[in-house]
């Protein structure tokens, strides 16, 4: 696949016929998520389309003429003109075949995908998920000798490879950038012999039967599936913000800060990931306004201490926002008082939403998968769920405190047992 400039845009993109651009940055776990999804559908639309990478943070210009907000974004352009619906941020195969209907007819998205062979494998372990807790299980596993897939549908790292830094690891003296440390993590089961099946669509999942079916065609069979699936960042629900997700709304610093140089910036949120990564936009923005529902933050004590030494922070405390809309290149950002019901507004170049975070478990909901009272997966002590073979670990299932020490402690206990288990 080419790699293209700026200089090639004119001639590659608006003088062509069918053409596919995949905006990318590095160190933007999303944009790796995406690299080999994106090859893997050039490769089947060959004849019917041209496809083009676009290194993001070289080409800024470019990328702000085009709208480009968030890494990676993918567009489609038809004679020169944008066609369908672009995709950011974690882009799903299914959703690239959706969109090649716009370019290229349903018809013929449909002989391509008829024309994908299915697959069958079968192994002793399944993982969904490549966070700590599944990347850990999946390290002891393989020690033991277990034949083990690893299936994450982005890369594996988890939360952790999003975090800007993290300090309480232990084993490290100085904080640790996150990327880092999941990458260390990643690598550490990779080359330990675990199979990886990353950044796929997981289509189906059958817990009873052990059967997992990844990308419509190709099927896990396993004895034992550890589910290991973590969480992912709540949504406010307001208007605007599924419309300027990618565009202008971020829920990853790591991945979008760096755009902010010299821009306003608006946090809302006040618990850890919300003044940490706070602090760590002021890297670039010129100013962050925290906008926090309650009197006072939530974060820890040293967090909190930064973030109010910090003179590029400011806080606006007991506002909630109600809507945001785009207005030329800034973020309007409508919030209201909780007390006296007065609306404002603030005007940033971009939004960071840091509210917490719910359970990845839209898979398994009709698994009936015993859950707790906060839609946690329930476990006993070694990590079995309700349903026979299948474990839990991590911050998918039901504890009190979400680490990555406490997903990895999960991951070792849930390997021990299935490897007694297997053994006996
Ligand atoms: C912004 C932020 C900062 C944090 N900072 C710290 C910190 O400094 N220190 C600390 O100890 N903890 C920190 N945490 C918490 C820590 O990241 C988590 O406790 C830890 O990552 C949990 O690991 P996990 O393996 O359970 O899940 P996750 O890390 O959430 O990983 C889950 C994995 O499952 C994959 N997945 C999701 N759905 C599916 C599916 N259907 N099929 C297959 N795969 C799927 C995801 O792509 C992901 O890779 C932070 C969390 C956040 C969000």
């Amino acid at each position: 696949m080419k790699e293209i400039s700026s200089a090639d845009f004119d001639q590659f993109v608006l003088k062509g016929s069918k053409v596919v651009i995949d905006f990318y940055s590095t160190e933007c776990p999303p944009c790796e998520a995406l690299a080999p999804k994106f090859e893997s559908i050039a490769g089947l639309f060959s004849q019917d389309a041209v496809f083009y990478k676009i290194f993001r943070q070289q080409n800024r210009d470019l990328a702000e003429r085009l709208g480009v907000k968030s890494s990676p974004t993918v567009l489609f352009f038809e004679d020169g003109q944008e066609v369908g619906l672009r995709l950011s941020g974690g882009i799903r195969r299914y959703e690239l075949f959706e969109s090649m209907k716009v370019l290229v007819g349903k018809e013929k998205v449909k002989e391509i995908k008829s024309k994908i062979q299915p697959e069958t494998s079968d192994y002793d372990v399944a993982i969904l998920g490549g966070g700590p807790g599944g990347l850990t299980a999946g390290l002891y596993l393989c020690q033991a000798k277990i034949n083990t897939v690893l299936i994450d549908v982005g890369l594996p790292g988890g939360n952790v490879s999003t975090t800007h830094m993290v300090s309480n690891y232990p084993g490290f003296i100085e904080p640790q950038p996150g990327y880092m440390l999941s990458h260390f993590m990643s690598e550490q089961t990779k080359q330990c012999g675990t199979s990886y099946k990353v950044a796929v669509d997981v289509t189906k999942v059958d817990l009873k039967k052990k059967e997992i079916i990844l990308d419509e065609y190709e099927t896990i069979k396993a004895k034992k599936i550890i589910v290991a699936t973590g969480t992912s960042p709540n949504l406010i629900g307001i208007p605007g913000e599924k419309e300027l997700k990618g565009n202008g709304i971020s829920y990853c610093a790591t991945c979008d800060a760096k755009y902010f140089v010299d821009k306003d910036v608006i946090v809302i949120g006040g618990g850890n990931s919300a003044i940490e990564e706070a602090d760590f936009i002021t890297k670039f923005a010129r100013k962050v306004t925290i906008i926090h529902q309650f009197e006072k933050l939530q974060a820890n004590k040293q967090a909190q201490e930064r973030a109010f030494a910090n003179k590029k922070i400011e806080f606006f405390f007991e506002h909630e926002p109600r809507e945001f809309k785009k207005v030329d290149d800034k973020i309007v950002t409508e919030v209201e008082d909780i007390k006296t019901k007065e609306k404002k507004k603030f005007i940033s170049d971009g939004v960071f939403i840091f509210i917490g975070l719910k359970p990845n478990l839209s898979l398994l909901s009709s698994e009936n998968i015993e859950l707790d009272n906060w839609g946690y997966i329930k476990t006993d002590e070694d990590k079995h769920t309700n349903i026979d073979g299948v474990y839990a670990v991590g911050d998918v299932s039901s504890k009190k405190y979400r680490q990555i020490t406490t997903a990895i402690a999960d991951g070792t206990i849930a390997a021990i047992s299935i490897t007694r288990e297997l053994d006996s």
